[in-house]
Parts: structure tokens; C-alpha cells; sequence
């Protein structure tokens, strides 16, 4: 029986890698050389669509794990990425061109993977497994599938995220606890409230702000209704903050009383509260100003940016909806998804999401059913995500609020990172020696 893969990014090289190599035959297809998508520039498999790194390499950097624990399962990824590395001080970053003649040279040398160069706009044409790893910018034809089958509502073309702040490094002195109105539970909401002067300092800076240049595809400004970066709405005037995501009513102080003149709100990543996100902070600021500018809201000077916020065109489906644990469809046990449309972000979580498909449809053909990951690795981490329901599924990279906490308590930020770390790469270890990998 053969496996369709549909796109030979990161994602679908993965999955076709690891099947060919278990002696599966594999089909895969892509638009390229013949066609491109709008970002697509280079006739190779495993495009680097814009940055070549592929982020921080050490154990204390939740992307550091999940390569770690990538090498140990021998992702391709991984491997042309070594062999074709660059130095950028604690990141990996690698020479794009060799990467990805690397990735194309090692897919093209298997006599089971067949490549086809194709647009697939049904995949359901196709006999068997199928594979749908056509990535954020997937073309027109194969979307209007999607839609079809999963349903419009479970379909988005954008991406628009907030930064993510890690809660040990709030200052509890300025910002309190408490639900807009009195709703909710009592951690839910974490709020940083500001006085006139402070509100007009901050606006000054972000109206001011770099910004990210966007590519011409990304300009649609239809995109952007409903969702418009904070930088955006404070540009319309100096109150537009205060009557939107900066809205200070229903939010007094709970021991005091005292009313502010503006309240940026976080809402509380994971069970444990280790994560705050900024609630309506999706932004187009650089990295750099995202720290400058966001560390200026009271109660977040020394915050530290699990993640920061970004927005871009993307395609990616509803998930939870539509996905089990395994990136299969319910509906359908024949059609898997995995890289960045399944709503994993990152070059690192697609090429992962692509090694895990890989496993499961091997494990499927190999023992009649699917084997999962260890609980506590940052793999699983990425099953959860994309099978967690959510009111607002978006997109995310790999991050600790992902992966449990350890049930003891370790006060030292990185040791506890070293300690999470080393738990799941020996899991995984043992998961390796004990099964078929
Ligand atoms: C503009 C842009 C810039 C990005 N920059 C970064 C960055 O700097 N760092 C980072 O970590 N992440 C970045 N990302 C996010 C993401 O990590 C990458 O897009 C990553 O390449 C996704 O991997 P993938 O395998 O899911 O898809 P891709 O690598 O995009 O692979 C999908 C493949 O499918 C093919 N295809 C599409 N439709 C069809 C079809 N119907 N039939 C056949 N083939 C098809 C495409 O030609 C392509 O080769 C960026 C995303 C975008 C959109």
C-alpha cells in the first residue's frame, strides 16, 4: 500500500522520510517546481520560507527540548540542519541553500518514495493513507477541499497572537487578580492597571513602535478586520486603547477600590498558572519592541516573553475540532494533517508534527493501532495542543506551558527546565528501547 503526502515541506519530507526508511512505499506530491504558492521561492524540498534559524538550541528552552528529543527519533530535520549548520550563538541556525539540498538530495535517494510533482485538490482521489502537509500558504483548490469537508467555520487564512509572559516575573506589588465585574474564578485574570501618565507614555511608544515589514501577500487588508494589532487601534486615537482591550471599567482594585485610567488584562495560559497572555495584544511590533514597549504596562518591567505576539498569513484548520490526538481525522482514519496547518507554528513544530505522523501511521501498519508519545515529552506536548478543544484555537509554537510541570517543587527558574528536560528525554528513551520505533 503506498502514502500520499501532499506537500514536501518540512512537515511532509519528515513523514516521507520516516516511512521510507521503515520500508513503506510513498507518494509524495508537490506543486513545485512547475508552480509555486506566493512565498515559495525555491525549486528544493523543505523550503525555508523566511528566517534560517531554527531557534534555541539549549535544554532550558522548550524548542531546544523538542529537537533534542527530534535527534533521538533521527528527524531529518534535525539531521540536515546539523550537517549544515552556521554559528548564531545558543540558536541553530543553518546555511538555507545546503539545508535544503540536503533535505532534497536524502528524499530523492529513496527508491520507495516516489515524487510526483502535482497540485492534489482532492485528496480523497487517492487510494489509501493520505498525508495533508501543504503547509500556511496550501493552494486555493486543496482549501476549498478542506472547507468542504471539514466545514468553513473550522478553516482560517490568518494569524494573529499575544505574547505570553511567564508569571514569576510579574510584579505582584502593581498588578491584582480579579475577573471583570466579579465573573470567573479568582486567578483567571491577571490586570495591570495604569494611571493617566503612564497610559500616555506607553500609547507615545507603541504608536511609535517598529513594526514588522509585511510581504505583499500579507497586506490584504481584509485580513485584518476583527483582529487588528494593539499598535493598530491606539494609532486611531489616544482614548482607542481605553475603550478596547485597554478598557479599565468593571476593574477596580479589590482591596482598595480605586478606579484606573486604563487596565491591561492577562488571561491565564495553563492549569497552573505558570503563563499570563496579554489579552488583545496580537501585534506587528518586532520582537525587540515587543520587550521595550510591553515592559513599559506597570507590573510587567521585568516581565519575561514566554512567547511574543505575532501576526501573518497562515492556513491552518481547526484542530481540536476535527483531529484526534493523533493528527487523523475523526470523520475520516484514512486522511492525516501535520505541519503548520494542523496549527503547530514554527519550522521546528512542523518538521516534529511531521516525525510524530510518521510514527503513528508506521505504529497503525506495524501493530493495528496507533501508539502515542510519553505523557511528559514536548512531542505530546504538541498532540495536546492540536487536540485540546479551545473556544479560540490559534496556532503556537512549542512552549512549557505545553508540557506538564514537575509534581516536586524546584524554586530555580532553569534548573526546573534542566529537570522538566531530562524527564522527558529519558521517557522518551525508554519508549524508544521498548518499542518498534
Ligand atoms: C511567510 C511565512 C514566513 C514564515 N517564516 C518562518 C520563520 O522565519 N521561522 C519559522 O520557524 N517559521 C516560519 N513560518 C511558519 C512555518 O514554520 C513555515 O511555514 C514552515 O515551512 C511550515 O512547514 P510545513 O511543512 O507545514 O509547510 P511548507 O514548508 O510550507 O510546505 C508545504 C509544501 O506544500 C506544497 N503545496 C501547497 N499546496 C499544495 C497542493 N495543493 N498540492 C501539492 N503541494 C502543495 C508547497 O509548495 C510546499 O512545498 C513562516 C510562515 C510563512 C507563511
Amino acid at each position: 500500500m503506498v502514502t500520499h503526502i501532499i506537500g514536501a515541506g518540512l512537515a511532509g519530507c519528515e513523514v516521507a522520510y520516516f516511512l521510507a526508511k521503515k520500508g513503506y512505499k510513498v507518494k509524495l506530491y508537490d506543486i513545485k517546481p512547475e508552480k509555486f504558492t506566493e512565498g515559495h521561492k525555491s525549486p528544493n524540498f523543505g523550503e525555508l520560507l523566511c528566517s534560517n534559524s531554527l531557534r534555541g538550541d539549549t535544554l532550558t528552552n522548550a524548542v531546544g527540548l523538542l529537537k533534542a528529543e527530534m535527534r533521538l527519533l533521527n528527524s531529518l530535520v534535525m539531521q540536515c540542519a546539523e550537517k549544515t549548520k552556521i554559528p548564531a550563538g545558543g540558536a541553530l541556525a543553518v546555511d538555507r541553500h545546503k539545508f535544503e539540498d540536503c533535505i532534497t538530495e536524502i528524499i530523492q535517494s529513496f527508491e520507495n518514495i516516489e515524487v510526483v510533482c502535482k497540485e492534489v485538490k482532492n485528496p480523497e482521489e487517492l487510494d489509501g493513507i493520505k498525508v495533508i502537509a501543504a503547509g500556511p500558504l496550501a493552494t486555493q483548490g486543496l482549501t476549498k477541499w478542506i472547507a468542504e469537508k471539514t466545514g468553513k467555520e473550522n478553516l482560517f487564512f490568518f494569524d494573529a497572537i499575544a505574547p505570553i509572559v511567564d508569571a514569576e516575573t510579574i510584579d505582584y506589588t502593581r498588578a491584582f487578580f480579579a475577573s471583570r465585574y466579579g465573573k470567573g474564578e479568582g486567578k483567571d485574570y491577571l490586570n495591570c492597571p495604569m494611571e493617566r501618565e503612564e497610559y500616555l507614555r506607553f500609547y507615545r511608544e507603541l504608536v511609535n513602535a517598529e513594526t514588522v515589514k509585511l510581504r505583499d501577500f500579507e497586506k490584504d487588508k481584509k485580513l485584518f478586520e476583527g483582529c487588528l494589532p494593539v499598535e493598530e487601534i491606539a494609532k486611531r486615537g489616544e482614548d482607542a486603547l481605553r475603550f478596547g482591550p485597554l478598557k479599565p471599567v468593571g476593574l477596580p482594585h479589590p482591596e482598595t477600590g480605586k478606579e484606573f485610567y486604563a487596565v491591561v488584562q492577562l488571561r491565564r495560559e495553563d492549569k497552573e498558572g505558570r503563563f499570563y497572555n496579554m489579552v488583545g495584544f496580537q501585534t506587528h511590533l518586532t520582537y525587540p519592541e515587543q520587550k521595550r514597549v510591553f515592559r513599559l504596562i506597570p507590573g510587567l518591567e521585568n516581565a519575561r516573553f514566554e512567547r511574543f505576539g505575532r501576526m501573518h498569513r497562515n492556513t491552518y484548520i481547526n484542530s481540536p475540532q476535527i483531529l484526534d490526538e493523533f493528527f487523523r481525522m475523526k470523520e475520516d482514519e484514512n486522511i492525516f494533517f501535520a505541519g503548520q496547518i494542523t496549527g503547530v507554528e514554527g519550522y521546528v513544530e512542523s518538521a516534529a508534527s511531521g516525525l510524530m505522523v510518521g510514527f503513528y501511521i508506521h505504529s497503525l501498519l506495524k501493530h493495528g493501532r496507533i501508539i502515542q508519545f510519553p505523557e511528559n515529552t514536548a512531542l505530546r506536548g504538541l498532540s495536546s495542543h492540536i487536540s485540546t478543544y479551545s473556544h479560540n484555537f490559534q496556532p503556537t509554537n512549542i512552549t512549557f506551558s505545553l508540557i506538564p510541570d514537575l509534581k516536586e517543587r524546584v524554586r530555580n527558574k532553569k534548573e526546573r527546565r534542566l529537570k522538566i528536560a531530562e524527564r522527558s528525554l529519558s521517557e522518551l528513551k525508554e519508549f524508544v528501547s521498548k518499542i518498534d520505533f
